[in-house]
């Protein structure tokens, strides 16, 4: 498997680290060694790589909704997750703006 880089300051992101963030309708993805890089690329771009996630997160109830502003997102959602260890922590945004607002709040632990 090779290994996937920071899409943003291209430094090697393992497998149990690091953010995906994905936008499964256009199969996009771009690899974040930290969050904070997800800040200045969506800013510049964002520049896409094609592809899909390798691991899927599992489909939960929240994942419906932007994690942002509470709106409702369909199949064009952007899906961030968090690689840690061996967990998977998913959520999604209904544009890369508020992925970029969110990262930008320290996301999920502020
Ligand atoms: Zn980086
Ligand atoms: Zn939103």
């Amino acid at each position: 498997m090779n290994a996937e880089r920071c899409t943003w300051c291209g430094v090697e992101v393992g497998g149990d680290e690091g953010y995906r963030v994905a936008e499964q309708a256009g199969e996009r993805l771009a690899v974040f060694c930290r969050l904070e890089h997800v800040v200045p690329w969506a800013i510049q771009g964002p520049h896409w790589e094609a592809g899909t996630l390798r691991e899927q997160p599992r489909e939960e109830p929240a994942l419906s909704e932007c994690a942002h502003c509470g709106a409702a997102v369909d199949d064009t959602r952007v899906l961030a997750v968090r690689h840690r260890g061996e967990y998977r922590i998913a959520d999604a945004f209904c544009t890369t703006d508020h992925l970029r607002a969110w990262a930008a709040a320290g996301g999920r632990w502020r």
